[in-house]
């Protein structure tokens, strides 16, 4: 509604201004003789009008023209002229007066975006059209450090002076380098430059846009550098970290897994009571479960951290479960578990080490929350390209409350929190299933059970033989 209202005075002012126009030209054109010459008046016009507001300026136009209307109707009189005057001094001093109220907010507009720039931590360098540096904040001459002979200098020529690296430490290409890209037209988000500045390195993530006209026509680029350092040295301190529990920690660990397995053979040859043999027993799962954990802990941090890769290749579901129930047998209730996967399922394009580390997770916990003489299957079945694999239990199942969760880091249904356990398991099987491209879901119905479903995609040499 006020916009409109403003819309409609703006409207109106503008048809006053035509109105005048047509007045002035009429002035210049008809009765030159009788009006002053326009050079003398225009100028402390401007200059008066210049620091008029514009409002003030549109009143004596309106006001200019009044006049005129009212002497329009007699011969030219001075009343006439003095009108006709007045019409084009506040024409041109409301031009004038708009003209300068413009220049004043663009240049306001130009300091605040300039001591926006210089104020930002992080380094922002502005490149012209040629990939000349037109403008960089304090922080960017500060991680820079380019001399002004530098600054002037093409893009590939600069690339010497930063000693521009990749994240591998490898040289980056002058057309590689950000503002290259950007200058291309290409949007950079977040990429890894390590740069040199005498003996120090800087780790950097960059990212440039290309900087268009309203038409489209490119007019350079800007690129902002921020200093990952400190985020760098953490993460090889973390890596350094994941190093050491994944082989210091676990090694101990297979040491005393191997040696009460060895303690278990020997008590059950002696034929010394079960209750020692259990014992021995003990140890082994106790151990065993520990890893599991540590592994689960390791190939989170891997996974959070987008070091995981995959070395995937053909994978028979049915012979990666044969060999996962052998090994595990004394570990897990193995003999609760039935595998129910026809011959002819076609092979996964997976990597079997992440694979068996999902089916660990789930066949662990459909053993754990549900009684012990309850059976757990395994099913899997192919359709258009996909292998799915369900694990279902007959257990304790998930409230509707928790279902919507269980896949999250660290989360544990109330019903079973004192149950053993860190709550890594499904996080770890929804991240390792997402990077093999699938999906893992889960159905369940409290007090009835569950059912654990994944797909992964049948390897590319077998899609198309796909059984159902
Ligand atoms: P945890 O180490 O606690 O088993 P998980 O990430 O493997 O961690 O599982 C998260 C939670 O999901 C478990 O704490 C449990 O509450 C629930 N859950 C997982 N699998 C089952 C299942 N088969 N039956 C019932 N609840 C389950």
């Amino acid at each position: 509604m006020r916009q409109e209202r403003t819309y409609g005075r703006w409207m109106m002012l503008f048809l006053l201004v035509l109105l005048d126009v047509g007045v002035f030209l009429v002035d210049i054109y008809f009765i030159p003789e009788n009006v002053l010459p326009p050079a003398p008046y225009v100028i402390p016009v401007l200059i008066s009008a210049y620091l008029l507001p514009p409002s003030l300026v549109a009143a004596i136009t309106a006001l200019s023209i009044a006049f005129q209307l009212t002497a329009a109707s007699f011969h030219p009189t001075p009343l006439w002229l003095v009108s006709l005057y007045a019409a084009s001094i506040g024409l041109v001093g409301f031009l004038a007066a708009a003209l300068s109220h413009r220049t004043r907010r663009e240049a306001a507009t130009a300091a605040q975006l300039d001591s926006t720039i210089t104020s930002m931590a992080d380094a922002v360098v502005i490149y012209g059209r040629d990939g000349e540096i037109l403008r960089m904040n304090p922080a960017a001459e500060r991680m820079l450090g380019l001399s002004e002979e530098e600054r002037r200098l093409p893009l590939a020529g600069r690339l010497p002076a930063v000693q521009a690296e990749t994240e591998e430490r490898k040289p980056i290409e002058p057309e590689d380098t950000p503002p290259a890209r950007a200058l291309r037209g290409e949007t950079v988000r977040g990429m890894v430059v390590v740069l040199h500045r005498g003996e120090r390195t800087i780790w950097t993530s960059a990212s440039a846009s290309p900087i268009c006209s309203p038409d489209g026509t490119l007019l350079g680029a800007v690129v902002t550098l921020v200093d990952i350092t400190k985020r760098h040295e953490l993460e090889e301190q973390r890596d350094d970290l994941v190093r050491a529990i994944s082989h210091d920690l676990r090694n101990p660990l297979t040491a005393v897994q191997g040696q009460a397995q060895l303690l278990q053979r020997l008590l059950r040859g002696m034929g010394v009571e079960e209750r020692m043999v259990r014992s021995a027993e003990a140890i082994t799962i106790g151990a065993q479960r520990m890893n599991a954990m540590i592994l689960d802990l390791v190939e989170s941090t891997r996974l959070e951290a987008g070091q995981l890769r995959l070395t995937k290749r053909p994978t028979n579901l049915r012979a990666l479960l044969d060999g996962l129930l052998d090994r595990s047998s004394g570990v897990m209730e193995v003999e609760r578990i039935r595998v129910q996967i026809p011959a002819d399922l076609p092979p996964v394009d997976a990597d079997p080490d992440r694979l068996e580390r999902v089916f660990t997770n789930l066949l662990t916990n459909a053993l754990k929350y549900s009684s012990k003489g309850s059976e757990v299957v395994v099913e899997a079945v192919a359709t258009d390209g996909w292998v799915t694999t369900s694990v279902v239990d007959r257990g304790v199942g998930i409230s509707e409350e928790d279902l919507p969760h269980i896949f999250e880091r660290f989360y544990r249904a109330k019903g079973t929190r004192k149950t053993e356990g860190l709550g890594m398991g499904l996080y770890i099987a929804r991240m390792l299933i997402e990077a093999h491209g699938g999906r893992i879901w889960a159905e369940s119905h409290e007090g009835e059970g569950s059912r654990f479903s994944f797909t992964i995609p049948v390897a590319v040499s077998n899609r198309g033989t796909d059984t159902d």
